[in-house]
């Protein structure tokens, strides 16, 4: 690719249309910074961007480092079409929708509306590079939002050392599983290695409970299921994949507090201390036996060490 394309976008991005009134932050810089991030992040692999719970919490994050307002990502992801280099591919049947709408403000509707939106194809391809990539990206930062770029860089440095965590535990699965991790893989803080931990299960899993198979997830990123370790972080400092597993909230604490487990073959123990006569505990009881959700690729299943830990120590029989 050219230096040309490179200097293009700049311009481009340099002249966004942006209402800059007194008080409004920029919601398409803050847009892009987003997509940016997630395609860093390996969320957007492809030119196809859709308005997606990831996009709007990603966005968010961007945005309270701005203002306390309430944010509206519809907004900027609709209008960045005036910037000719931002298009919009409707949901089938709604074709003519998009002909005749001169602006959609929900973002119920624009997900009802659109499946997803594409950049220029160059301009992708040039966002997939690390170099260019950061050169977009400080352009933003310099010439809408200066004030706030301490805060906007923290805020970046944080999310690559998570997805640094991240590839991390996901290359430690090519060793074999230890149940108890003696040194941590990579020194980080707390915040990080929780966060790098959820993202890949929930990636895994995607945010859908392995037991019941409820999947929620917000437009603003939040989930009913959690990143659990099978065995607990305290006992086990190990945040491997395979000592990890998504849960929903009601499942995860049943999980914790013994009254169900899993068995050899990845089917859901309930404990003999519920029972399918007391008025509400079927809810758990007519889990026995139910095969849970795994992953994709076998390797990355709950190690049977650690479920076989967990059924000895936490299990309540
Ligand atoms: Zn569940």
């Amino acid at each position: 690719m050219s230096t040309d394309t490179l200097q293009k976008y700049v311009q481009k991005m340099k002249r966004l249309r942006v209402d800059r009134a007194h008080g409004v932050a920029p919601h398409k810089p803050l847009l892009l910074l987003a997509v940016i991030e997630l395609i860093e992040r390996g969320q957007i692999r492809e030119n196809k961007i859709p308005l997606s719970p990831d996009l709007a919490e990603t966005f968010m994050r961007y945005w309270s480092k701005v203002t306390n307002r309430k944010p509206n990502i519809a907004l900027p992801f609709f209008h960045l079409k005036s910037d000719g280099f931002w298009y919009f591919h409707p949901n089938a049947g709604y074709e003519k929708v998009l002909d005749v709408t001169d602006r959609i403000t929900k973002i119920s509707r624009l997900r009802e509306v659109i499946a997803y939106a594409s950049l220029d194809d160059d301009l992708f391809v040039l966002l997939t590079n690390a170099g260019k990539r950061e050169i977009i990206r400080q352009t933003l930062i310099y010439v809408y939002l200066l004030e706030f770029k301490g805060g906007i860089e923290s805020l970046i440095t944080e999310r690559q050392q998570i997805t640094e965590y991240e590839q991390s535990l996901s290359s430690e699965v090519e060793q074999p599983f230890s149940p108890q991790k003696l040194t941590a893989l990579i020194p980080v803080e707390s915040p990080i290695r929780s966060a790098g931990f959820r993202q890949v299960i929930m990636g895994l899993y995607d945010y859908t409970c392995a037991v019941c198979e409820l999947r929620i997830v917000t437009m603003d990123g939040e989930s009913v299921t959690d990143a659990a370790h099978i065995i607990p972080y305290r006992i086990s400092k190990n945040d491997d994949i395979r000592n990890g597993i998504s849960l929903c909230k009601l499942h995860h604490w049943s999980f914790d507090k013994g009254l169900i487990s899993l068995s050899k073959t990845y089917q859901v123990l309930v404990s003999s201390l519920m029972s399918d006569r007391r008025p509400t505990e079927w809810r758990l009881t007519e889990l026995q036996d139910k095969s849970i959700l795994l992953p994709e690729r076998n390797q990355l299943y709950p190690a049977q060490d650690a479920l076989a830990w967990h059924r000895e120590e936490v299990l309540r029989r």
